[in-house]
C-alpha cells in the first residue's frame, strides 16, 4: 500500500505559480488552491514587507478557513532603481497589476542605465497548527534590454538568470524551478515538511 500524499492548501489562485509548485511537489504533497477550498476573498497585501504579505496570506487563510496553509510573496529588487519595484513588483505600473505594463515601465526606467543586476526574492510562509515557519529563495540576474522568450510569466521574459545566462521565460518549467527563488524557497518548504 502507498501512502497518499498529505493535502496542503497554497494561498494563492495564480495558476503559474500552482503549476510551478505543484512540479515540484510531485506525489509527495497534494496542493490545494483557494478556489479548491471554496476561498474567493481579496486578501489585502498592505503589509511594507514580503515577510509581512507573505504571514498576511498565509494567516488570513488559516484564521477563516482553518487549513494548514502556506503562502507566498515575491518581489524583484533592481540595484539601479534602489530595490524598486521589491515589494510594489505586482503593482508598479498601477493597481491593474498587469505584467506587460510593469515590464514596459521597467524597461523605460532602466534604459541606458549600464549596472543591470537584479535579484529576485520570495518568501514563504508556511503555519502548521500553532506554528508559523519562514523559508526564503533568491536568484540573481540582470535585466534584458528588451524581452525574450514566451514561457513562465510576470517579469520572466525580462529576467536574466546569472546562472544560465537566459531569461526565465527561455527556460522549461523544470530549468526555471531548478534555480529560481520561488524554487529555491519552495525546496526548503517540503525538505521541511517532509522531516516532520
Ligand atoms: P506576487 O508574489 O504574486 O505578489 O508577485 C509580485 C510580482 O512579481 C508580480 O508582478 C508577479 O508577476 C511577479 N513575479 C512573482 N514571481 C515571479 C516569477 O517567478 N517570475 C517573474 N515574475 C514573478
Amino acid at each position: 500500500m502507498t501512502d497518499s500524499p498529505r493535502r496542503l492548501v497554497f494561498a494563492s489562485n495564480n495558476a503559474h505559480k500552482l503549476s510551478e509548485i505543484r512540479r515540484m511537489a510531485g506525489h509527495r504533497f497534494e496542493i490545494l488552491s483557494l478556489e479548491e477550498i471554496g476561498c474567493h476573498d481579496d486578501i489585502p497585501e498592505t503589509a511594507a514587507t514580503l515577510e509581512g504579505n507573505s504571514l498576511i496570506k498565509a494567516r488570513w487563510i488559516k484564521d477563516k478557513y482553518g487549513y494548514d496553509c502556506f503562502a507566498d510573496d515575491t518581489g524583484l529588487l533592481v540595484d539601479a532603481l534602489d530595490g524598486a519595484p521589491g515589494v510594489k513588483s505586482a503593482r508598479f505600473a498601477g493597481e491593474e497589476c498587469d505584467p506587460e505594463a510593469n515590464m514596459a515601465l521597467l524597461l523605460k526606467r532602466m534604459e541606458g542605465v549600464a549596472d543591470r543586476h537584479a535579484r529576485f526574492r520570495t518568501v514563504v510562509t508556511l503555519i502548521m497548527g500553532s506554528e508559523t515557519f519562514t523559508f526564503t529563495g533568491e536568484v540573481e540576474g540582470e535585466i534584458a534590454t528588451e524581452r525574450d522568450g514566451a514561457s513562465g510569466f510576470g517579469y520572466d521574459p525580462v529576467f536574466i538568470a546569472a546562472e544560465t545566462g537566459k531569461t526565465f521565460a527561455s527556460m522549461d518549467a523544470d530549468a526555471k524551478n531548478a534555480i529560481s527563488h520561488r524554487g529555491r524557497a519552495i525546496r526548503k518548504l517540503f525538505d521541511h515538511l517532509s522531516a516532520i
